[in-house]
């Protein structure tokens, strides 16, 4: 099973969206948060044409001098969002590249800053080695996480499904 820097920010997110994803429950085409999210990307991604690199199992937005830069719709989960650039940085630094993350937020919410700057650390490698394991773990289980509704659940694509 490929991990990809979408899983690790869903099981960051909530358990049961990584596991949704992993098992290709895919409601995402449905959602019109996430089609305005991947219209966004889309938009700034044009305006840096050819900037994506896909490496094995991930896809990064661009790479420019020392920094490996991720775009995000809005910082409405910048810590699941970080961990997806820190497994980026992870995935480089096994090829022998090593870079500094920058995660930009398109849509600016005033308590948190627009870009945010990351640098993976020895401590972060462990964690992310745990985390790759873990995931496998939970989407290779036949039990799906409960539903346990949060504010953040509203702009979740699995919504309506999991508020049933
Ligand atoms: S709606 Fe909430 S509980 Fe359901 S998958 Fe999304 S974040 Fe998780």
């Amino acid at each position: 099973m490929k991990i990809t820097g979408t899983l690790v920010n869903y099981y960051i997110h909530c358990k049961r969206q990584c596991w949704l994803h992993g098992n290709k429950v895919n409601l995402e085409d449905y959602s019109e948060l996430v089609k305005i999210g991947k219209q966004l990307h889309h938009n700034k991604l044009e305006s840096n044409k050819n900037a994506e690199i896909s490496i094995e199992n991930i896809k990064i937005d661009k790479i420019k001098g020392q920094y490996l830069v991720e775009y995000k719709k809005s910082n409405a989960d910048i810590k699941a969002a970080s961990w997806q650039v820190l497994y980026y940085l992870y995935i480089l630094k096994k090829k022998g590249i090593t870079k500094k993350g920058k995660l930009i937020c398109l849509e600016k919410n005033r308590n948190v800053k627009k870009t945010l700057e990351l640098r993976l650390t020895d401590e972060m490698i462990r964690i992310i080695e745990k985390t790759e394991k873990h995931i496998k773990e939970l989407i290779l289980s036949e039990e799906i996480p409960r539903v346990k509704i949060m504010a953040k659940c509203k702009k979740c694509a699995y919504y309506t499904y999991c508020a049933l």
